[in-house]
């Protein structure tokens, strides 16, 4: 297709070149030009492009019906994917409402929650804690709970302002604590908000267990994770865990809250779970939660497409592939491998600050000063230089500038969960490349 007027939009005007064709980990424009799918799109394909056997599974499925709403029937492929799901998921989470994105994931989790605290007669929590800064999707709903200004300020007149506390922004915390210290100092303020806007007005805390597109890839303290939990039970607060970019094996475990044992009341999934095959998303939750919701008339919150067979079938086809090919545990060890990688970069670019993440969700961010973890000078662009500099070169990654309690420009790798060590260094080599033009163009030093 040649370039024409186009009538689509989205944030902005899109100069990308056309898209052809997916295979594995490499995606190819119409020039016949290929990149290396460096960060899953936006962390969405996690088992890699084109899959024939998931796009056998799926024509299975659409030769034979494509929609069927689900108050008119029951498919085999919702109700296969929803065991399927419950199977792979932490013990008691095993009731599962699909949805088709991961903002959809967000809001189906919060009306669920206070749908089951009114069925316990506690209709006064309304209100859901979540962090800043955070991303948790652009519906009204999903954006009060997100924490970054440039998204939300335009839209604060239409929301009620939902409470948020900071998310652990621990590296660049010129505290004296320990490590330990720091995780139960950050999750304290979480029990103040709670005890400040009145216990039995909150209704549940939201979290993204490592950041993703907000804090670039941010794990916090292990201590955090366990006193959270207690703080929610203390308080009857719903723990509700925003797995939209780390669930389906993106860390290296099939959820990220397995990392540390905890279960959280309620899970938001999406991106992964589809892996860029459909557009789906899941909101699970445990008996608990569902059954007296059911009892007392039902979840009064639904989506049209919820459910839909042909969806669902690519989403039992992702997680059968996510099985046999035991890509959680592949996630996992070329994390380690990418992040030894990463770190081996910091010897020739000073100004490569911090190395992070947690298996596949890695990130690296960029400072003028490694001591004071200053960011770069906004003027130098560098989230955007340098993701420019590696797309020429035929390799994706994601950035954002996000400081303001966390990050600066931060670099999210997050490559396909069927990545071998020989892509990841030639995904290495391009980035090194990239980041040698980056410099020469911002006038960085670069250690021999
Ligand atoms: N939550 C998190 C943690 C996300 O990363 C995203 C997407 N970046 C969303 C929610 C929203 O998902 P979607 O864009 O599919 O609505």
């Amino acid at each position: 297709m040649t370039d024409q007027p186009s009538h689509l939009f989205y944030q902005s005007r899109n100069p990308r070149p056309f898209l052809d064709r997916g295979e594995g980990i490499y995606l190819f424009d119409q020039s016949g030009k290929r990149y290396i799918d460096g960060s899953s799109g936006a962390m969405v394909s996690n088992i890699g492009h084109s899959n024939p056997r998931v796009l056998a599974k799926m024509k299975a499925q659409m030769d034979k019906a494509t929609f069927g709403y689900r108050l008119h029937f029951r498919t085999e492929a919702s109700e296969n994917l929803a065991a399927k799901t419950a199977q792979m998921m932490p013990e008691g989470l095993d009731r599962v409402f699909f949805v088709s994105g991961g903002s959809e994931a967000v809001e189906s989790a919060v009306k669920l929650a206070r749908q089951y605290k009114i069925t316990q007669g506690e209709d006064s929590r309304w209100k859901v804690i979540s962090r800043f800064p955070s991303y948790h999707g652009c519906t009204l709903g999903a954006l009060d709970l997100t924490g970054y200004d440039p998204l939300t300020q335009p839209f604060a007149p239409m929301m009620r302002g939902m409470p948020k506390i900071p998310a652990p922004a621990t590296y660049l915390d010129r505290d004296n604590l320990t490590e330990h210290e720091r995780g139960l100092k950050y999750a304290e303020m979480l029990r103040d908000k709670i005890v400040a806007e009145g216990p039995d007005t909150v209704l549940a805390f939201i979290m993204e267990p490592v950041g993703g597109a907000s804090t670039g890839a941010l794990v916090a303290p292990d201590s955090y994770y366990g006193r959270i939990r207690e703080i929610c039970d203390e308080f009857g607060v719903l723990l509700i865990y925003d797995e939209v970019m780390t669930g389906v094996g993106r860390t290296g475990r099939f959820l990220a809250a397995e990392h540390w044992g905890i279960i959280p009341d309620i899970v938001a999934m999406s991106k992964g779970f589809g892996s860029g095959y459909a557009p789906l998303g899941a909101t699970v939750a445990g008996s608990r939660i569902v059954e007296p919701i059911l009892d007392a008339g039902g979840f009064q919150h639904g989506f049209t497409y919820a459910g839909n067979p042909m969806a669902c079938s690519a989403g039992l086809a992702v997680l059968e592939e996510i099985e046999s090919e035991g890509l959680v545990a592949n996630a996992a060890a070329m994390g380690d491998v990418l992040i030894a990688r990463m770190q081996g970069l910091m010897a020739r670019y000073p100004f490569i600050g911090d190395v992070r993440g947690k298996g596949l969700l890695t990130a690296f961010e960029f400072v003028s000063d490694r001591d004071t973890m200053e960011p770069l000078p906004v003027g130098l662009n560098a989230f955007s230089q340098l993701v420019e500099r590696a797309y020429e070169r035929g390799l994706i990654i994601y950035s954002r500038r996000t400081r303001g309690g966390a990050a600066g420009d931060h670099f999210l790798l997050a490559p396909p969960l069927i990545i071998t060590e020989a892509q990841i260094d030639e995904m290495m080599s391009i980035l090194t490349d990239s980041l040698d033009a980056f410099a020469a163009d911002a006038g960085l030093e670069v250690e021999p």
